[in-house]
């Protein structure tokens, strides 16, 4: 076999791989994979996890390491035969499992073995396995009476509608909107590079002039730093009230709420739930509405006073720039003032003092200080010069991980920065795999003889990939489907990502990881205090901010009748006479374009954010009080939270490492709210 994606044997060998490699492959895998599927499924044999839960995760097992490398590549090294293959394939991944997941077959296999006598004596992974697969199926309506079964599928398949039309009419809305000006003094504060781009797009159109869009950075920038007040209003008003009964009929997405709304709650009931964030949260950590709520009110009840200081601080400042009425459109404008006044410094100036090899040996030290491991440099066939690979070992020289590093922006790779599974530990007959990860970031690559230097912002994010890349790596799990990061709620995937940040806001730490490109001094603490205020600016504003919509979204799918005579304008109205201290004008209709909980995956999960925070936040906070680079500390880290992955719930795996359930107060700390 000279297919390189059906190669299992080893680390992948991306040097061999061609876009042709792939349809073989993934039919092969699939052909593989369906029939492995029938005859499990019509087998005779009492199912016991050997003989059929471990066939069907060593099949997911292998489709799934061939097609990340497939992923993978497309997303690095993208080219138009690959992107083909590519998509093609993507469509026969998704019919398989889409079927896989409406076996009821296998559902009765999975409920025989959790059933049976034998249940107790499998390993916690297991089990929680096993649970985990019975939860889905009971999830995707396996239980339900002939008749409600087709109720259900047809709810789901109004429910994908009725989201995409969401985003539809928030993408149409935005797109329809554009403002002609034709003299640039109407501009006067705009950054020059935004008024190129809006020359530019107004050339495109055969205008002349500037373009103004209500696309982010078009419409950010205008907000941010137009002097010309009424011009910021008209904006404003565009963007707040889009998809709204105010613009066109066929675009208002206010029927879609309701209608939304209305039947994720039938939905949930033919579940056995109350309401829909019941079902919500069925798969996350959080257990029930209740607590997300008062979560949400004792967090909002410690900010809202540091939030009414931002308030009256912006409040007071603007006095001074002439607005003694301060509105919605002024808050961008006057809090960006109030910035630079008070925390002028620039990211040109902070780059200077973070090569990348300081940085890289920086975050290596901080990582083999805390889990006694040792990170060097290895060698893999990579799918590009820039590409390098990596291995973490344990003192004695054991293997732990490895991992892929690919850093710089180029051509043919996608934006962003991410942090992916190339194989996932997991013992079988008494073989071991050690887990890969690819660690993807798109920084500057080096200029002329200079090195590349990142930003704080960029050096934050290589410590929150690599946070997940140490979840994924430094598992101790034995079983495929729950090992690493796979399983885990995703109301807590964010922890070990976020909980690694800290160490860049840590002096002592820090510091260390800074030498000056020219002159190889340190970076001054003067500019990292600096650096630290505007981190905070304004932080009791964005929390209760974040509390608004997190309140709104979790009230709206729990406490909230869909079919009674209050609307959701109502709501979060009620809402912001609770928590907000920025009131927006009664025409605004931001619910109309909350596309995270209407046409995305966060209805009755927009908390996560704040929720992430608290337990990463509080987990460092240990470490805080055992010394930020305590090894013991790291090492009981990496027993409870990391080693365990999603073998055991996100709350026992806390609880096991902090001693208590997770406090908010390390968060308000760190956002200097204490
Ligand atoms: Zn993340």
């Amino acid at each position: 076999m000279s297919n390189p994606l059906l190669h299992f044997a080893g680390l992948p060998k991306f040097n061999e791989i061609k876009p042709e490699h792939v349809s073989p492959a993934m039919d092969s895998l699939l052909a593989e994979g369906r029939a492995l599927v029938d005859s499990l499924a019509t087998s005779k044999e009492i199912p016991t996890w050997q003989n059929f839960a471990l066939e069907l995760e060593n099949m997911d097992e292998k489709i799934s390491r061939a097609w990340s490398q497939v992923g993978h590549m497309n997303a690095v090294v993208n080219s138009p035969e690959l992107r083909e293959a590519y998509n093609d394939n993507l469509a026969k991944l998704t019919d398989f499992y889409s079927d896989l997941a409406q076996d009821e077959r296998l559902y009765a296999k999975y409920r025989a073995i959790k059933n049976s006598v034998d249940f107790d004596k499998l390993s916690a992974a297991q089990q929680k396995i096993i649970n985990n697969e019975v939860r889905d199926f009971k999830l995707g309506g396996a239980e339900l009476p002939k008749e409600k079964k087709a109720r259900f599928k047809a709810i789901s398949e109004e429910l994908s509608k009725l989201a995409a039309k969401f985003e539809e009419n928030v993408l149409d809305t935005t797109n329809e909107y554009a403002m002609f000006i034709k003299d640039g003094a109407q501009l006067t504060g705009v950054p020059e590079d935004v008024l190129q781009a809006s020359k530019a797009a107004a050339m495109a159109d055969d205008k002349t002039g500037h373009k103004i869009t209500l696309h982010f950075p078009s419409y950010l920038p205008v907000l941010q730093y137009a002097d010309n007040r009424n011009l910021r209003e008209t904006l404003y008003r565009a963007y707040a009230t889009r998809a709204s009964e105010f613009g066109k009929p066929e675009f208002d997405n206010t029927p879609i709420i309701t209608q939304l709304l209305k039947l994720r709650k039938e939905e949930a009931e033919l579940l056995d739930f109350n309401n829909f964030a019941e079902l919500s949260l069925a798969t996350k950590m959080a257990d029930s509405p209740k607590q997300v709520i008062e979560f949400l009110e004792t967090l909002a009840e410690r900010a809202k006073p540091y939030a009414e200081k931002d308030m009256s601080e912006l409040v007071a400042y603007a006095k001074k720039l002439g607005i003694t009425d301060m509105q919605a459109w002024d808050v961008s404008y006057v809090s960006e003032k109030l910035r630079e006044e008070k925390y002028a410094f620039s990211d040109q100036e902070v780059k200077q003092y973070f090569p990348e090899a300081k940085v890289l040996a920086g975050l290596f030290k901080v990582v083999e200080t805390i889990f006694g491991v040792f990170v060097r440099k290895s060698n893999a066939p990579t799918w590009h010069k820039d590409a390098h690979f990596y291995e973490i070992t344990r003192h004695d020289g054991t293997l732990v991980g490895q991992f892929y590093l690919d850093l710089y922006a180029r051509n043919n790779k996608r934006g962003g920065a991410w942090m992916d599974e190339a194989i996932t530990r997991r013992i079988v007959n008494n073989k071991l795999t050690t887990p890969v990860a690819y660690l993807t970031c798109n920084f500057s690559a080096p200029v002329g003889d200079k090195p590349a230097l990142f930003t704080h912002d960029e050096v934050i994010t290589m410590f929150h990939e690599f946070g997940h890349g140490l979840h994924h790596m430094l598992t101790q799990v034995d079983d495929y489907s729950v090992s690493g990061i796979k399983g885990v709620e995703w109301d807590a995937v964010e922890l070990p990502s976020q909980f690694m940040e800290n160490f860049c806001w840590e002096w002592d730490v820090l510091r260390h990881m800074t030498q000056h490109v020219d002159t190889g001094a340190q970076i001054p603490r003067e500019l990292f205090d600096k650096m630290v205020a505007a981190k905070n600016f304004q932080a009791g504003m964005q929390t209760v901010r974040q509390i608004e919509f997190s309140l709104f979204d979790i009230k709206l799918h729990s406490e909230f009748d869909p079919n009674g005579v209050k609307t959701p304008l109502n709501l979060i109205e009620e809402v912001r006479d609770q928590v907000a201290v920025v009131r927006p004008p009664i025409w605004n209709r931001f619910p109309n374009n909350f596309s995270h909980i209407f046409a995305g995956g966060y209805a009755a999960g927009y908390y996560s954010y704040k929720w992430a925070e608290v337990l990463s936040a509080d987990a460092y906070s240990l470490f805080e009080e055992n010394g930020v680079l305590s090894e013991a500390t790291g090492q009981k880290f990496w027993q409870e939270i990391l080693a365990k992955g999603g073998s055991r719930t996100a709350m026992e795996s806390f609880v096991a490492f902090r001693g208590r359930e997770p406090s908010i107060d390390a968060l308000l700390r760190h956002n200097g709210m204490n």
